[in-house]
């Protein structure tokens, strides 16, 4: 019999995802989310399943569950730049209480414990691509230091965790990720481009455009986590698909896939954007055997069919 996974944040865009794979492969889930950014309806179609699970909890507070625990995804933060914007004090405190949670309770029941970090921990990055072994160029007390140095917390305590209690953690630095189960309004570039576009109205780039980021379709990113959870690799690695394109050519392709007649705009760039981003992947490809295999035009496409459906 398939084990038990814990997925937090399991309502969230990436975690709602991944219990849907989860229980495709035949785990049993459980899935925990306070519901401040993720959404019960990203996994109404798993609630009938018997192997399928949701309880309603913040987990900075303690975390009970009676059952045996073979996996924790630890997925529960707010993610875009938008949210952590407006909810800075839950994000810090979901990083640090929440992961300390997560992983007491990994150590109760010796589970393999994954934390989901991100490319953030690299800041506005002086190396480029990134690779592992960069320590980054994060501003603390900048507004993006609320999610940035929870996550670099995330990921201390993790491996503090490993290293003294011998718990098998894995920390996956995940990259700018898009697809079906993104919130319209989450304020990210393609969630926005997209819904700006299928309504006919200005596109709001900010800055010049000239910023660049490089974007990795859901599946991708799935597939990857996945031989994560269950490789042997306890230091970080980065997932994301190093196909690097700059904000204002990503536009230009949304107007193009949805034929819209909207006008770019362009706004200010918010305070610390980083300026460029694309992830070294060579580990993943060495330690997971994993590449990313959708393109952008591919992924765009099916992501524009959700948000159109909607
Ligand atoms: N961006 C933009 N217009 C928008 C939303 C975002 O030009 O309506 C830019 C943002 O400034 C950044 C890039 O797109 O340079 C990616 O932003 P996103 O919020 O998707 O995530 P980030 O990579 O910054 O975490």
């Amino acid at each position: 019999m398939k084990k038990t996974v814990l997925v937090t944040g399991g309502a969230g865009f990436i975690g709602s995802h991944l219990c849907g794979r989860l229980i495709t492969k035949g785990y049993k889930v459980i899935c925990m989310d306070n519901l401040l950014t993720g959404r019960l309806s990203n996994v109404r179609r798993l609630l009938k399943d018997k192997n399928f699970r949701f309880i309603k909890h913040n987990i900075c507070d303690y975390i009970k569950i009676s059952s045996k625990i073979g996996y924790i995804l630890h997925f529960a933060s707010p993610a875009s730049p938008a949210d952590y914007l407006n909810y800075p004090i839950q994000t810090l405190k979901v990083g640090s209480l929440g992961t300390h949670n997560a992983l007491g309770l990994a150590k109760a029941k010796r589970a393999v414990f994954l934390l989901a970090s991100t490319s953030e921990v690299y800041g506005d990055p002086l190396v480029h691509p990134q690779s592992e072994s960069y320590w980054g160029n994060v501003n603390p007390v900048g507004p993006r230091g609320v999610y940035d140095e929870s996550k670099r917390f995330a990921e201390a305590i993790t491996l503090a965790y490993h290293r003294v209690h011998k718990i098998d953690t894995k920390i996956v630095r995940i990259f700018n990720t898009y697809g079906p189960q993104m919130r319209k309004n989450d304020g990210r570039a393609i969630p926005n481009f997209i819904s700006q576009a299928l309504s006919n109205r200005d596109i709001t780039v900010y800055g010049k455009g000239s910023h660049t980021r490089s974007f990795c379709y859901i599946d991708d990113l799935i597939d990857g986590i996945f031989r994560l959870m269950l490789s042997k690799i306890n230091e970080p690695v980065n997932v994301g698909n190093p196909a690097e394109y700059t904000v204002l050519r990503l536009a230009k392709e949304i107007v193009k896939l949805t034929g819209s007649k909207s006008k770019i705009v362009f706004k200010p760039l918010p305070q610390d954007d980083p300026k460029v981003r694309c992830p070294d992947i060579t580990k993943a490809k060495k330690v997971l055997g994993w590449l990313p295999s959708v393109s952008l035009s591919d992924g765009l496409k099916k992501t524009i069919e959700y948000f159109r459906s909607r």
